[in-house]
């Protein structure tokens, strides 16, 4: 072979290597911009809740739910739900909800833990007595769920908590007198805000879903202000204190709550709007009616 010919194949060899480093060098730049797209896209949109591998394991039997799902056990990460009253109902609610995997709980109160509480506001123990409720509430669910926000609120509801409840996605009306029930169904009326409302009484309990939909009744067009007024004199309220509360009762009622809320998150079933189911436990019945609206009521009525 001649020199010539020698140095050509050289030559050749050399522009070949040359041009698979090129075409290395080209696919390089064009993963590094892909890359630098998929960031920006990240960062442009809030990533969907993601669950670990520890979550996964934790609701696997949610999961396997063909109502909830994966898709519905993010949106369970991804509610914000705000219990008011950490007493009887709120107490049972809580716990399910945070057992359920609801991924930020706010809770409102403004009482501490007496002995009287202990009969039936399972959420609170002995050595808890004199503590803030929302703070013990706070150290159990925590425990019980690791994976959970809980916002804490030591304080009556008032309206100058309406900026709460802008806040939540999901309003749970665990208090126990009318002036916070009838202030929760304004302010959920007012931000348009899906509240499930339950009340008892001895051995039973009543329980509601409000401002889902658009002609169904609020609380008030249920309870008018006037005859609530009219029938307990001088706003005096029959409370636990006086005409005594079967303990398992609050369970029953607070554990439904949580189930609607559940539902209501995921999208699933039919809660409880125009509505209300009342369960008797003395006798173990359960009567569902319905409920219309009032086209006088003074908080959802059209001006
Ligand atoms: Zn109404």
């Amino acid at each position: 072979m001649s020199f010539e010919s020698e140095m050509a194949g050289y030559w050749v060899f050399v522009g070949f290597i040359g041009l698979v480093w090129m075409y290395w060098w080209l696919i390089k730049l064009l993963k590094k911009k892909v890359r630098r797209t998929q960031s920006a896209n990240q960062a442009a949109t809030p990533a969907p809740a993601m669950l670990s591998e520890a979550e996964l394991e934790r609701y696997s039997r949610h999961i396997i739910l063909k109502e909830i799902g994966g898709a519905g056990q993010k949106k369970l990460k991804e509610a914000k739900v705000l219990v008011v009253g950490v007493g009887g109902l709120g107490a049972p609610a809580l716990q399910y909800l945070a057992a359920a995997g609801c991924g930020t709980i706010g809770l409102i109160d403004e009482d501490v833990v007496e002995h009287s509480n202990l009969q039936r506001q399972v959420i609170h123990m002995d050595k808890h007595l004199g503590m803030p409720k929302v703070f013990s509430a706070q150290t159990l669910l925590q425990e019980q769920n690791p994976f959970i926000s809980l916002r804490p609120y030591h304080r009556r509801f008032d309206h100058t908590c309406a900026p709460l409840i802008e806040e939540y996605d999901l309003i749970l009306d665990c208090s126990d007198n009318s002036q916070t029930r009838y202030l929760l169904n304004q302010l959920c009326f007012d931000y348009q805000k899906p509240l499930i409302g339950a009340a008892l009484s001895s051995w039973e309990g009543q329980i509601s879903c409000f401002h889902l939909e658009e002609n169904a009744p609020c609380y008030e067009c249920i309870f008018p202000k006037a005859i609530q007024t009219g029938s307990s004199q001088a706003g005096e309220e029959f409370s636990c204190s006086q005409i005594g509360i079967a303990s398992p009762i609050t369970g029953v009622l607070g554990s439904m709550m949580a189930l609607e809320a559940v539902k209501i998150i995921v999208g699933v079933g039919a809660p409880l709007s125009s509505q209300m189911l009342i369960y008797n436990g003395l006798h173990g019945t359960v009567l569902q009616v319905k409920t219309k609206k009032d086209a006088a009521c003074s908080s959802c009525a059209a001006l």
